[in-house]
């Protein structure tokens, strides 16, 4: 993806200097493929665990000094952060409605939320109540080196699909299909789980196709390597890997092949109509 000397987002918190006050469960992003899998495993969402580390202590550790790499990333993450600010406020203006920014806070290891302390072992992830998007850079050396999910575009994408939860939160999908999961049984909950994660996959590839559109910045290895991140999260990828059977009951995102094809539709069409995960069949999704 061609980024450098592109406008960048200044809608980051830094958090990266600030660590909630008491050791609780979790860890760092070494434990993050533990977590991972025992979420994935489970079916639970990795945000159940907020409650459980709840602190509301937090202290400065003073300014945070991030190495040369660190600084890199963040301004990759800036730059594709503007393009989903921008492709997200002209997709809305058509639509007759307006796009709130969403906030994405840098952290590492811990950092207090809107609903408690998360640990980055959790993986990436956006929280409603509070319209951020949270990410531990750490993620992304585990996406490349341990998921095998390689190239900047990967990161990409996973920004574009947090992002992709935040447009849910704003067209009111999120807090709906969070009300049906209540009083759901659990392969229900699951099921309602996968059909919004695989919306959010959607989302990301709309964005892409107006990356693409308005920056013209990719090309075909971007395309193949935000895939490659769609496989490598996979709920059967991970099952397989971490576990070495598949439980399709348990998933909460979808199958390698299920993420993938939902981002590749979103890229070809570039039409947010096309992405309703909702009212087609369990089976056909
Ligand atoms: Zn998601």
């Amino acid at each position: 993806m061609r980024w450098k000397g592109r406008e960048q987002s200044d809608n980051i918190e830094d958090r990266r200097g600030m660590t909630p006050g008491r050791m609780v469960a979790g860890g760092g992003i070494g434990t993050l493929l533990l977590v991972l899998a025992v979420s994935w495993l489970t079916g639970t969402n990795p945000l159940d665990v907020l409650s459980q580390l709840d602190d509301q202590s937090t202290f400065q550790t003073g300014p945070y000094v991030p190495t040369a790499e660190e600084r890199e990333l963040e301004s990759f993450v800036r730059v594709t952060l503007k393009s989903t600010e921008i492709i997200w406020t002209g997709q809305f203006q058509k639509a007759g409605r307006t796009y709130t920014l969403p906030t994405l806070v840098l952290f590492k290891d811990r950092v207090q939320t809107g609903a408690g302390t998360a640990s980055a072992a959790m993986g990436p992830f956006y929280l409603d109540s509070d319209q951020k998007v949270y990410i531990d850079l750490g993620f992304y050396s585990v996406l490349r080196d341990k998921l095998g999910a390689k190239g900047d575009f990967a990161q990409a994408y996973v920004i574009a699909h947090e992002v992709g939860h935040h447009v849910q939160n704003l067209l009111g999908t999120l807090s709906r299909i969070h009300a049906l999961q209540q009083t759901a049984d659990e392969t229900t909950r699951n099921h309602l789980s996968v059909r919004l994660e695989l919306q959010a996959d959607f989302y990301a590839g709309v964005w892409a196709h107006y990356e693409q559109q308005q920056f013209q910045s990719l090309d075909e290895n971007d395309i193949r390597s935000a895939m490659d991140a769609c496989a490598a999260i996979g709920d059967d990828a991970l099952q397989r890997k971490f576990q070495g059977s598949v439980v399709p009951d348990s998933f909460t995102h979808g199958t390698a092949e299920q993420r993938t094809r939902w981002f590749l539709k979103g890229w070809k069409t570039g039409d947010i109509n096309q992405g309703d995960t909702f009212t087609i069949n369990y089976r056909d999704l």
